[in-house]
């Protein structure tokens, strides 16, 4: 009966797709549509071990990237779902300037059609990258751990959204280079707890990684703190 009135009512409201507004009337368990599904650039091996950035060939084992040769990187590795561009940029966006907060559902929904790199069972926590609070309360909310909360539900590992905190302010990172960007966030995080962190691994969580210079720097802190290693997940990389 609850499934003939669910039939009935999916009949009269079709879901929708979350990324584009597609009717979802031929499949209403999926949250996403074919054509967007199709437009999602999930990334795969091979990939960079460091940064996870996709070779368009495999490039022979531990081979790391330019990037990867110049820098000094605090986290372990870093592993993302998707390229930021397509349906998953579009939602990110709408997320975050406009508050489209139920996406966050749709885009960890992904996580089950992404390529299964991330080991759940090797961390202790989820740490999501924190706002200022001037921007927490602009914005109303925090991407990363609205993120953090849904995988912590999927995973059963505590996720601790106020371990880490941004207690600078700086200004937005769009437009700057790699080196402007580590500059930008220099000093900027801290962590509240160094208790709570001594002593565990940690999966840093964060909705996009662009030059990692953010991810860098709260891993940095973590690492002071006594965390015995960080690796990252984002839900989106620029490439
Ligand atoms: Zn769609
Ligand atoms: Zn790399």
């Amino acid at each position: 009966m609850k499934g003939t009135v669910k039939g009935l009512i999916d009949l009269i409201f079709p879901p929708l797709c979350a990324f584009c507004g597609t009717s979802l009337i031929e499949d209403n368990t999926a949250e996403i549509c074919p054509g967007c599904l199709r437009d999602i650039r999930f990334i795969s091996p091979p990939l960079c071990p460091t940064c996870g950035l996709p070779f368009p060939l495999e490039m022979g084992e531990g081979h790391l990237c330019g990037q990867c040769l110049g820098r000094q990187w605090h986290f372990g590795s870093a592993r993302a779902l998707g390229v930021y561009e397509g349906p998953i940029r579009e939602a990110i966006h709408l997320l975050k300037y406009k508050g489209k907060s139920f996406l966050t559902k749709s885009l960890v929904g992904l996580l089950d059609r992404g390529y299964p790199f991330i080991d759940y069972g090797s961390y202790d926590l989820l740490v999501p990258v924190p706002l200022h609070p001037k921007r927490l309360r602009e914005r109303g909310f925090n991407q990363a751990l609205i993120l953090g909360r849904a995988i912590g539900r999927r995973t059963g590992i505590a996720c601790e959204g106020f371990l880490l905190k941004k207690i600078r302010w700086s200004p937005p990172q769009i437009n700057l280079s790699t080196k402007e960007r580590e500059k930008n966030v220099k000093g900027s995080f801290a962590v509240a707890d160094p208790g709570a962190v001594r002593g565990k691994r940690v999966l840093l969580i964060d909705d996009v990684m662009t030059t990692g210079s953010t991810v860098n720097e709260c891993a940095g802190e973590l690492l002071k703190a006594g965390a015995v290693g960080v690796d990252v997940f984002t839900l989106a990389r620029a490439v």
